[in-house]
């Protein structure tokens, strides 16, 4: 068991009232009514897991309370001029900036027809955990627009884009939340934020997204950093569960930024990648699938289906094909409690946010199936987005092999960190890292006490 953290000194003795009891189900006219507004299933399961650590770490109540809500929330509603300059389309976007008292907010920003305030909110609150994880001075936020990018033309995306930006232009900034890319946007829109953000500004502010095209002050191996960091900690975890690599099987779910380059990094790393999915279908070959081939196809066709050389299977079927190592790297919430039984890896590296509900991982857990966490498997994206704002802001920038090394050692180091106390508390590597989150977060918000 953690020590418990000491409680607010200013606080201490004055009664608390506990608003919202641990695990009380939001009900009409309960006090946790207000849950409402961020309704969703991945924000339950954001605050269960919260809850959990929260208790096993006997965290102090009016910081549970207080992580339990984001700080701030940003709803817009905007017009939007389709093709054919008469049509005029009104969208839903989103920015909520979880806990602002680590330093700037740091998150990325999706487009998605799904796209709702409990989702981002989740995800933002996702953010927090992970950077304080990897030890960034960012306090967590996400954003996104409620769209389906692949049906929108160039112009449409490049007017969204824009539009969406001039709408959060007194929220986000160098200093104050930097967003960068997530399903459904890419390098191109980070540069239109950029531009648009300097545009009001009058100047060129660089350091204002990241996940930016190297030619506009974005950082060598930001693209490839989340999917490379990722496949960096399986020396680890195939050593601590004794397993060999060279031509371990390993499946990805989600094709685009993460799982493509994940795929790739795993096939550079001996491994043979036999099923690989997005958001259409799968294909598969138990003999291997030729990464570069698929990435090739893909960036032509838009889709995996039709790959030659491989069977076509369902995307579901992806996640329990036989394999040593599940890669989800598409949306949240794939794998549950209907299909986790089915999972036949021996390791899940979760590239996506939020793929595995709670009740699934205990399922999971149960099974012996070794999870790497979002918080921690996919912060190499969010890690090398701090190289870039850093770098963005001295105005001198580091060499890939730089870049690169300082990421695997961010990287290794959080995982070791993580996997000692997952050992010295007994409990699953999620647990481990929520703990040393939420540890840090909370210390910081103790030091800098309650204003006014
Ligand atoms: P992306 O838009 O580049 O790719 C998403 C991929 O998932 C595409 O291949 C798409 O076809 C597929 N997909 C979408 N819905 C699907 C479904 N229902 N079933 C199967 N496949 C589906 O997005 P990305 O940047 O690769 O992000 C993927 C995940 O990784 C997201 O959960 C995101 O939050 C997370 N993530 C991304 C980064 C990053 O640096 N881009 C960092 C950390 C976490």
């Amino acid at each position: 068991m953690l020590t418990r953290l000491p409680r607010c000194a200013e606080c201490a003795g004055l009664p608390v009232r506990l608003r919202v009891k641990v695990d009380e189900p939001t009900t009409p006219g309960s006090q946790t009514e207000h849950l409402r507004e961020w309704e969703s299933p991945l924000y339950r399961d954001a605050l269960a897991q919260f809850d959990l650590i929260a208790r096993k770490m006997g965290l102090d109540e009016n910081l549970y309370h207080r992580l339990r809500f984001p700080q701030r929330t940003t709803i817009v509603s905007f017009p939007f001029r389709r093709e054919g300059y008469f049509k005029v389309d009104t969208v839903f976007g989103y920015r909520v900036q979880h806990v602002l008292s680590m330093g700037p907010t740091k998150g990325g920003v999706r487009f998605a027809p799904d796209v709702n305030l409990g989702e981002v909110a989740a995800l933002a609150m996702l953010m927090t955990w992970k950077t304080a994880l990897m030890g960034l001075p960012f306090g967590g936020a996400k954003g996104g627009v409620r769209i389906n990018p692949r049906e929108l033309s160039r112009a449409e995306l490049q007017r969204l884009t824009r539009r969406y930006t001039a709408e959060l232009m007194n929220v986000i900034g160098p200093q104050r939340d930097i967003p960068a890319p997530d399903l459904g946007t890419n390098e191109q829109v980070m540069a239109w934020m950029m531009d648009t953000y300097s545009q009001h500004i009058g100047y060129t502010v660089p350091a204002v997204v990241t996940g930016k095209p190297p030619a506009l002050g974005g950082s060598v191996a930001r693209r490839e950093a989340t999917g490379r960091g990722l496949v960096s900690l399986f020396p680890s975890a195939a050593n601590h569960l004794g397993m060999r690599l060279e031509g371990a099987r390993v499946a990805v779910h989600g094709f685009g930024n993460v799982g493509s380059l994940a795929a790739l990094a795993a096939q550079q790393l001996g491994c043979r990648v036999v099923a690989v999915a997005d958001y259409l279908s799968g294909v598969a070959n138990d003999k291997g699938l030729d990464v570069e081939s698929l990435i090739r196809w893909t960036s032509e066709k838009k889709v995996l289906q039709g790959f030659p050389e491989a069977d076509a299977i369902s995307g579901e079927a992806v996640l329990e094909v036989d394999c040593d190592i599940l890669i989800p790297a598409a949306v949240g919430g794939v794998i549950t409690k209907a299909n986790a039984d089915r999972i036949r890896a021996k390791i899940v590296a979760e590239g996506a946010n939020g793929p595995t509900t709670v009740e699934a991982d205990e399922i999971l857990r149960e099974a012996g199936v070794f999870v790497i966490p979002d918080i921690l498997a996919n912060a190499g994206g969010v890690t090398a987005s701090y190289f870039e704002w850093v770098q963005d802001l001295q105005n001198y920038f580091w060499t890939e092999s730089e870049t690169v090394a300082r990421l695997r050692e961010i990287m290794n180091r959080a995982f070791d960190e993580v996997l000692q106390i997952s050992i010295k508390e007994k409990v699953d590597l999620r647990s481990a890292a929520l703990m040393k989150a939420i540890r840090r977060v909370a210390e910081a918000k103790l030091m800098r006490g309650v204003y006014p």
